[in-house]
């Protein structure tokens, strides 16, 4: 149901296996503990018994999103089911992230958010999404170069700030919007597929054969630090030439020239509109993207890869030459694969992150919200 929505006790009897009082059963006590409700059926469509219709109780059992990037904080309320009921967010303009006042502004923006929940609803976890190498045991940020974050336990850290004994987990952006666009977006029942995020940097995920690349730490996916440029610019990270260094927003503006205080926007605008002054940077980037994107499809084979955060925008804008340059992709893994728009848009993170806090409830719904009477939510 969290995945699928609505369905029918008849659906629950086909996709489980189990029996029809069983199943009856089963969703009596979900129905009980207030995380689905059923409804009555409507009309009688074809043949047989109309079937009872049950759904997730999305407005009143949710989790507590943040996604944490270098230009923009946003707290986002997801109910059961990967609904998004309400979100809350800032942009942050680029070098103003002390890990101090980040905490400070993750604070009122949650606390907003929280104080527009019913008084029925019940918060069961906090899921975070940070542009940065997460070490996801124990929720310490180690390294966010475009947030000049080194080893911060961001877990403890909010779980102060909050003043919450619930369960956080932190997740690195680009896993996260991966894991998103899979079970909900763009990628939905695909296997195989890459997903392309960032502001500033440039950060990613991938799905292998259905479930999301680890590494032996946690931290694969960093495709921002694939190095394509030896004599490139320098990255955060300290070596020079990175991806991110070619293809993210900071890039677009370095590499047409861009005056001062000009946004990505303003420059894309100018580009579609064929100014001049930006062709030729625009056109740099527009290979760099593709040179990447052939190097994700060489080594991955994927089915679809999803231009996430401020790549929307800049794919959107350089699509032809990005697709040109696909054409020096080996040719089997380059015709297989599409290039495609985020299905979530700019909530593919916090919902990513909102999968990974639901997952106690799904394993064990009766026990877990038991659990949750002994914890302390979030201060509104
Ligand atoms: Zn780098």
């Amino acid at each position: 149901m969290h995945t699928r929505g609505a369905v029918t006790r008849s659906d629950l009897v086909g996709l489980t296996g189990l029996n029809r009082s069983t199943i009856k059963g089963l969703t009596a006590d979900l129905v009980a503990a207030g995380l689905v409700r059923e409804s009555a059926p409507i009309g009688r469509g074809g043949a047989g018994r109309p079937s009872i219709t049950i759904e997730p109780e999305s407005d009143n059992v949710y989790v507590l999103a943040l996604d944490i990037g270098v230009e923009h904080l946003t707290a986002v309320r997801i109910g059961l089911g990967g609904i998004v009921l309400d979100r809350r967010g800032l942009r942050q303009s680029v070098g103003d992230y002390g890990v101090r006042r980040t905490l400070r502004r993750l604070q009122r923006l949650a606390g907003a958010l929280l104080a527009g929940a019913g008084s029925k609803a019940v918060c069961v976890g906090i899921g975070v999404g940070v542009c940065g190498v997460v070490s996801t045991d124990d929720g310490v940020v180690r390294f966010a170069p475009n947030l000049g974050w080194v080893d911060v336990p961001l877990r403890d850290l909010l779980a102060r700030s909050l003043d919450t004994s619930l369960r956080i987990e932190v997740g690195n952006d680009g896993d996260l919007g991966a894991i998103a666009e899979h079970l909900r977006g763009a990628g939905k029942g695909l296997s195989d597929l890459a997903f392309i995020c960032g502001e500033v940097g440039i950060g990613g995920g991938i799905i292998l054969g259905g479930r999301a690349m680890r590494g032996v730490g946690g931290y694969a996916g960093e495709i921002g630090h694939m190095s394509l440029n030896a004599k490139g610019r320098l990255c955060r990270c300290g070596r020079r030439g990175c991806w991110e260094t070619e293809v993210g927003d900071e890039a677009v503006l370095l590499a047409t020239g861009a005056p001062a205080g000009m946004t990505l926007d303003e420059v894309l605008k100018a580009y579609a509109t064929g100014e001049r002054w930006v062709q030729a940077g625009m056109r740099r980037v527009g290979r760099s993207l593709g040179l990447g994107v052939v190097n994700l499809v060489n080594i991955f084979n994927p089915e679809l890869i999803v231009f996430g955060g401020a790549t929307r925008h800049i794919f959107a804008a350089l699509e032809p030459l990005v697709r040109d340059a696909l054409a020096q992709a080996l040719v089997a893994p380059g015709e297989q694969v599409r290039l495609e728009l985020p299905a979530l848009g700019d909530d593919a993170i916090a919902i990513g992150a909102a999968e990974l806090a639901f997952r106690p409830l799904l394993g064990d719904p009766i026990g877990a919200l038991a659990g949750l009477t002994a914890k302390r939510s979030p201060r509104t």
